[in-house]
């Protein structure tokens, strides 16, 4: 076993989750209603079916009603479009969520602008992007917040610490640049065009990685002492899960990790039901 300190990511969500059923609750009473959160499914992608039921899950357990819709393969664009702007003006729905990929032929950036800003609990929208790269953060992307959140959870502070993102996308990535300097982190992200990959992980206090590729991130890379979250969740031909960082060579090395799975998954649906309660008060 590795020298790291595990972070339970398990463990935190299941605080966070507590947290926002009293605070669902509350809202309950004085609004009388339950906040409410729509979840859109577009086709059968076996892995967004997964991600769909656990997100309807969690939001039954912590209190926040959740409307389910599965639309088919085969939806036109036009009913998309609609079924958008019609949560956009239900007052019952407070967050919206657009699972993605979304099958060929529907362009996801046209449906994510759609959204709502302000029901936006993805974090997902120019608009919120925007805010949090201006420092005045609003609904943030569950993913890169649950890692900060995590982080903060176990005291380790960010600001002053070199950190080093590797994945550059819309959703994870990017965002988590933004959180990391928001926290005061020097932050370096890199991505395919990246021309040292393992000198700019080995310089770094804190590691992100959000690739997709099992191992991508070697565990003789670590820097001693350093904060790694795994954010990569990739199934082998075996049928287990694992991050993106070789976990038992870089346990050896890491002060904390983020296992795969019990990291930073569960802090992504956390935070998506926090997402959901900070909208539905903010438009209450
Ligand atoms: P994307 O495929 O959208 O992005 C992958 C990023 O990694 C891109 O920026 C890409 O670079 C970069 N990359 C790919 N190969 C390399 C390489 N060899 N060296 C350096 N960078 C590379 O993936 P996502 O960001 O959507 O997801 C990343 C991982 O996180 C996946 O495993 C996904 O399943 C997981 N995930 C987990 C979540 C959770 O809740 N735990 C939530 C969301 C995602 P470039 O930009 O140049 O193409």
């Amino acid at each position: 076993m590795g020298k790291a300190i595990v972070l339970d990511g398990k463990a935190v969500a299941a605080r966070v989750r507590a947290e926002v059923k009293t605070r669902a609750a509350e809202f309950a009473r004085s609004r009388g209603r339950p906040p409410g959160l729509a979840v859109v499914k577009v086709g059968s992608d076996p892995a967004s079916a997964v991600y769909v039921r656990n997100k309807r899950l969690a939001c039954e357990e912590a209190g926040i009603k959740s409307f389910a819709f599965d639309l088919p393969d085969s939806v036109s664009r036009e009913a998309l479009v609609a079924q958008v702007k019609a949560l956009n003006a239900d007052p019952l729905v407070d967050g919206i969520l657009v699972q993605l990929p979304l099958p060929k032929g529907l362009d996801a950036n046209e449906i994510m602008d759609l959204v709502d800003p302000a029901k936006d609990v993805d974090g997902f929208h120019p608009y919120n992007t925007g805010l949090l790269a201006q420092k005045r953060p609003r609904l943030r992307p569950c993913t890169p917040f649950g890692v900060i959140r995590l982080a903060h959870e176990y005291g380790i502070t960010l600001q002053g610490l070199r950190a080093t993102v590797v994945g550059a996308s819309n959703i994870v990535g990017r965002p988590m640049a933004l959180e990391l300097m928001l926290a005061g982190a020097t932050v370096t992200v890199c991505h395919t065009r990246t021309r040292d990959l393992q000198a700019e992980v080995e310089r770094a206090e804190i590691v992100v990685a959000a690739v997709g590729k099992p191992g991508m991130v070697r565990g003789e890379w670590i820097r001693p002492g350093a904060a790694v979250f795994d954010v990569g969740i990739n199934r082998t031909a075996a049928g287990r899960l694992v991050g993106d960082v070789e976990y038992d060579a870089a346990a050896e090395r890491a002060g904390w990790i983020t296992p795969v799975p019990g990291g930073i998954g569960p802090m992504t649906i956390a935070m998506l039901l926090s997402n959901t309660l900070d909208a539905a008060v903010a438009r209450s």
